[in-house]
């Protein structure tokens, strides 16, 4: 069987590497080819996870052409946030619960979306639609994606199936996942080792939304006030990186997993910011407080999105 490379999108979250380390060994079990990489490194939370349950982080890759010809994607579709060269290799299949958007294919392919708040969730259905036995350590990395993507089941994108498959991963870990799960997330908190550069691309994604360049950046946090006391100085360093990257819009959010809840740090031109707060209400000196948000693809992105639709049509 011709080799295959599985992998998430850049800035890999626990998800985009969890899931891909537990796609290809089912894709294995089925008789594919297939290999787990990842196109970045793991960030404090996922290295947290891959350590309890005794993986190694996968390799890193720049590009895909160089040493395959097919790939599948896991916990993402947008060529943006995809392999550099994805356009030189075929994607032969999609687990994903983002919005799909410029994701064309010259062949036909397996895609499976769904509307759940993990693709390891999704993955937990495929696993027991093949009739295959996830093992211990799989089923804890697939729990640690999606108490990740979930902020512990309580992100507004949760879904019964999440709970169900978070239940059922947890018992085949072995592990209280409510324990667990507050260990993993705090692990991913600790932002004093990290310069503004590193904490402006730990999560970040950029989206074209009607033809402005939009990077959504997000961080994790036990404590907003000890965060924003670095706020000039994070401003500065997403000023720069605008400019460097020409982004119209770099917006933060800085997430308390605790309490649910985020501030914004925004910059970008005066237009972009106009088109944001019609979406979100005013902002004061570059700062927004959006209590109960804290999902990118839920609560921030198809508002930012229907905003600059509308702005085309004034
Ligand atoms: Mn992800
Ligand atoms: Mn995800």
């Amino acid at each position: 069987m011709e080799k295959e490379l599985i992998f998430g999108h850049q800035n890999p979250d626990t998800d985009a590497i969890g899931t891909a380390i537990a796609y290809s060994y089912l894709q294995n079990k089925l008789g594919y080819n297939t290999e787990a990489v990842a196109l970045g490194n793991p960030n404090d939370e996922t290295a947290f996870a891959l350590k309890k349950f005794g993986f190694k982080a996968p390799r890193v890759i720049k590009t895909a052409a160089n040493e395959v010809n097919k790939v599948m994607l896991v916990d993402h579709n947008e060529p943006q946030q995809s392999v550099s060269d994805i356009e030189k290799v075929s994607v032969t299949h999609v687990i994903d619960h983002h919005r799909i958007m410029n994701f064309d294919t010259s062949s036909p392919l397996f895609y499976i979306a769904e509307p759940v708040g993990c693709t390891s969730t999704i993955l937990w259905k495929l696993y027991k639609h093949f009739n295959v036995q996830i093992p211990q350590n799989i089923a804890g990395i697939m729990l640690s994606a999606i108490i990740s993507d979930t902020l512990l089941l309580k992100s507004p994108t949760t879904t019964s199936d999440d709970r169900q498959a978070v239940e059922a991963l947890a018992s085949i870990a072995g592990v209280d996942y409510a324990e667990y799960g507050l260990e993993e997330l705090k692990a991913g908190t600790n932002i004093k080792s990290k310069s503004e550069e590193d904490l402006i691309n730990l999560d970040a994604k950029s989206f074209d939304l009607n033809g402005k360049a939009i990077r959504v950046a997000q961080i994790n946090v036990v404590d907003l006030s000890e965060a924003l006391t670095r706020k000039s100085a994070l401003l500065k360093t997403m000023e720069t990186t605008s400019s460097t990257d020409h982004y119209d819009l770099f917006m933060l959010l800085i997430t308390n997993v605790l309490d649910s809840d985020s501030v914004v740090l925004i910059c970008g031109s005066n237009e972009a910011k106009n088109v944001f707060e019609h979406a979100f209400g005013e902002v004061h000196d570059s700062q927004i407080s959006l209590p109960g948000i804290v999902s990118r693809k839920k609560q921030v992105v198809p508002q930012l999105t229907e905003a600059f639709n509308l702005e085309v049509n004034l």
